[in-house]
């Protein structure tokens, strides 16, 4: 009976994608189910989870233990728990143990609107290509004041928040998010959303970051200001200097979080080219246990097929350094869709999936990676 019912889901599935054939398609055979025969070693199904979705709604016990028994029977391993502050680990981190998940600290890296800190450590944080504070004069949203990377003193900051996380043994690992500078350029799904006119272009109110200690450690290196010259937006050394600023934070991050036997992981920008264009992240070249770039097709205004071919373009420029799992947007799609983003990462190649969020999974989605349920 069982066995028919996955049949024919099999074959409404096929006729969703068009296409005849099984032999390509890794969907109803388990590949990304709990405990499913046909799943590949290593294969892994994650979720970001919100400590209090729907907004102000702090979870209770029962509600945290209906939540988190349900991602595992629906097949998820790990959870990527949003953590502002320690509390929520000291609730979450035994129930997680009682329902066999792995917890993982997800935390907001770079945006840091914290009052105290802006008043305290004003120096700490990112400058336009104007020469402008985000203090002064945040980018797009009144959220957006982010710490400079290259600052040394944001590094111990953001180090000491991490280490803070890793004293809870049964935390698996760190989960770096907003792990990048403010956005060069929006995609034009956020354009429309804010009403910011913007091109593809470098404007130099979105350049970030021309602070003392960027501009006097590019000196070092060059012999040039960065504010003063005139390619700015084009100048390769001087956008490499950035993208070197995040990776050697990630680094040091990565060195650290291994000394204390935990995992580091991050949420990126969807493809290497993107992610490096718009928010100056080379994830490529991080040290990094797992990868998870955020696949939402509709920012990009893209199909769902497109997800094939960014989740092909990651895994092929990592070349096995480190798995990669498809952060897959539950918001934009519905379970058919789901199913078929799902099946498609398999297809290029992704480790995993990586579900946002978990808070917002259902049975529904779950028919659709061929769990029985
Ligand atoms: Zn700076």
């Amino acid at each position: 009976m069982l066995q028919k019912h996955n049949e024919m889901k099999k074959r409404e599935f096929l006729k969703v994608l068009g296409i005849g054939t099984i032999g390509t398609i890794a969907f109803a055979t388990g590949i990304w189910s709990c405990n499913g025969s046909g799943r590949k070693p290593g294969h892994k199904t994650l979720a970001w989870v919100h400590p209090n979705q729907p907004p102000d709604a702090d979870k209770t016990i029962d509600e945290w233990k209906l939540l988190l028994g349900n991602l595992k029977r629906w097949g998820v391993d790990s959870i990527l728990l949003l953590t502002g502050n320690k509390s929520i680990l000291d609730q979450v981190l035994p129930l997680a143990k009682e329902a066999d998940l792995e917890l993982h600290a997800w935390i907001i890296t770079m945006e840091w609107p914290d009052e105290i800190t802006m008043k305290e450590h004003p120096s700490w944080y990112v400058v336009n290509a104007k020469g402008e504070s985000c203090i002064d004069k945040p980018a797009y949203i009144n959220e957006y004041r982010w710490l400079c990377p290259s600052n040394p003193e944001v590094i111990e900051f953001t180090k000491k928040r991490v280490s803070e996380l890793c004293v809870y043994s049964e935390l698996a690992g760190i989960h770096l998010d907003y792990i990048r500078y403010p956005d060069v350029v929006l995609a034009a799904y956020h354009r429309a959303k804010y009403d910011i006119p913007q091109d593809d272009l470098v404007h130099p109110q979105f350049d970030y970051c021309y602070c003392g200690i960027c501009r006097n450690q590019f000196k070092q290196i060059s012999g040039l200001d960065p504010l003063t010259i005139t390619d700015q937006a084009t100048n390769e050394a001087w956008r490499d200097f950035r993208h070197n600023s995040i990776t050697k934070l990630v680094d040091e991050i990565y060195d650290q979080v291994h000394k204390n036997g935990k995992m580091l992981s991050a949420a990126v920008f969807p493809t290497p080219a993107l992610a490096k264009m718009r928010v100056r992240q080379d994830w490529v070249n991080w040290k990094l246990d797992y990868v998870m770039p955020m696949m939402y097709h509709k920012y990009e205004s893209k199909p769902v097929e497109w997800i094939e071919t960014a989740t092909r373009e990651g895994v092929e420029a990592l070349a096995g350094k480190f798995p990669l799992y498809s952060g897959l947007h539950l918001y934009q799609l519905t379970p058919e869709e789901f199913g078929l983003a799902a099946s498609l990462s398999a297809k290029a190649g992704a480790s995993g999936l990586a579900l946002f969020t978990g808070n917002n999974m259902s049975e529904a989605y779950c028919r659709f990676l061929g769990k029985k349920i």
